[in-house]
């Protein structure tokens, strides 16, 4: 067995040849906490605090309503472009606003409209649950005339790409699936399940909230034309930021908004009384951009452009192969159980471990009974502790020092210190 102090040599040098290293620095109060959740929270990058303050004092206090034209009425389509090119799409194909479940519901809307001889609509037992939400929402609303088949999955970890191809016909409307599972992790292999819906004349919508800015996406070469994705996470935009939806070109003609309003509206400031929609992606625009919240979006972007995401994707990988290695030689002796697939080629930048006493070990880490740095992962019930690996900030001595830390509080049943109690937010 390797001994502790070992790995923390390893990561040490292991972070000595990062070359993503200067990143951590671009962030607030990096050293304060082991930060193992930025796939719920991205941490605050120091150029988005600066902005943020200039736009208080300046845009807003100083300018008022001439900042729309000096500064904010070109930002959505400047952030959205930015976003396109994290996600392999063509500026015009990406619309940034809204939530990612009112976003979902805009584009799941649409498909349906435009499907309306099919009734099936598709999903897996891997997906978020306000996915599913918003389908049985839209499923109320047209009366009961759809049915959604949840796909399971045998393991709770992986799909079924096998079972999804024989579910997929000629009455499937719309499969909505997350491009990497919020829990597992499971990464979906993208080009295939678009070629399956495709050969059924059937539209995927790709929720990829946990892999834009954690894995590389290639929306136009894979074959997609949907997308939602969320922007508080791996992209660093702060909470509840605005998020996107993206319709490739080819689509955007023959899908509508269900929200009708003045920002997708063709001429808004003609104030005509008749809707008449953009004829682009413009058109699944509703009301006024939030501005603060979508211009804290940016510097994040700009940091993750920098980085590349192939760059970024090699450093999760080196980050979550590290973490394995430590959890076979340690947790797993300790009754610890992998809930992400083994092999990394299915998995996207965070991992899921599960243990019976999953809720209190996290709450041991958050809240250390000794005065040792916190660990923040987070958990998902009913026992899984979820450790993101953000390769912009996170260091090997960080995933060292956390797994470490779970076993020590599992050899010394630290754990039992705590009460199992749930927050409000976990
Ligand atoms: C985080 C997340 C969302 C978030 O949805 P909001 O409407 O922005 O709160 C949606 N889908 C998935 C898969 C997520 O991980």
């Amino acid at each position: 067995m390797t001994h502790s102090t070992d790995f923390l040599q390893r990561a040490a040098a292991l972070d000595k040849t990062d070359k993503l290293s200067p990143f951590r620095q671009k962030f607030f109060a990096v050293e304060d906490v082991i930060y193992l959740d930025g796939n719920s929270l991205g941490r605050l990058p120091l150029a988005s605090r600066d902005l943020i303050n200039e736009f208080l004092d300046f845009q807003w206090g100083t300018r008022l309503i001439r900042a729309w034209n000096e500064h904010w009425i070109d930002a959505p389509g400047r952030i959205a472009s930015k976003i396109a090119r994290l996600v392999g799409a063509q500026p015009d194909e990406i619309f940034v606003g809204d939530s990612t479940s009112v976003n979902l519901y805009k584009l799941a809307f649409a498909v349906l409209r435009l499907q309306h001889k099919r009734s099936k609509i598709m999903s897996d037992a891997l997906n978020f649950p306000s996915d599913f939400y918003v389908l049985q929402g839209l499923i109320d609303s047209w009366n009961g005339r759809h049915q959604l088949i949840i796909l399971p999955s045998a393991d709770g970890i992986s799909a079924d790409i096998e079972s999804l191809n024989k579910s997929i016909d000629s009455e499937t409307a719309l499969i909505c699936l997350s491009h990497v599972a919020f829990k597992s992790a499971y990464m979906y292999d993208m080009v295939i399940v678009n070629q399956l819906a495709e050969k059924a004349g059937s539209y995927v919508i790709w929720d990829l909230s946990h892999a834009v800015g954690s894995v590389p996406v290639t929306l136009n070469s894979s074959g997609a034309h949907l997308a939602v994705g969320c922007t508080y996470k791996y992209l660093n935009g702060g909470p509840g930021a605005p998020a996107f939806l993206y319709v490739s070109k080819q689509l955007q003609s023959e899908l509508q908004s269900s929200i009708w309003a003045w920002f997708g509206h063709a001429e808004p400031f003609k104030f005509e009384t008749e809707f008449r929609p953009r004829n682009d992606i413009g058109k699944f625009a509703a009301g006024t951009p939030p501005m603060l919240s979508l211009a804290a979006i940016e510097p994040g972007l700009d940091l993750l452009l920098e980085a590349g995401m192939l760059e970024l994707r090699d450093k999760s990988l080196s980050l979550s192969g590290f973490f394995m290695e430590i959890f076979h030689s340690l947790l797993q002796p300790l009754g610890f159980s992998l809930a992400s697939p083994l092999r990394e080629a299915e998995r996207g930048s965070h991992i899921a471990v599960r243990h019976p006493e999953g809720y209190r070990i996290c709450k041991a880490l958050i809240t250390p009974s000794t005065n040792e740095k916190p660990v923040i992962p987070d958990f998902r019930r009913p026992d899984n502790i979820r450790l993101g690996f953000a390769p912009l900030y996170n260091t090997h001595s960080e995933v060292a020092e956390a797994a470490l830390r779970m076993a020590d509080i599992v050899k010394n049943k630290l754990y039992l210190l705590y009460d199992s109690n749930e927050q409000k937010v976990t």
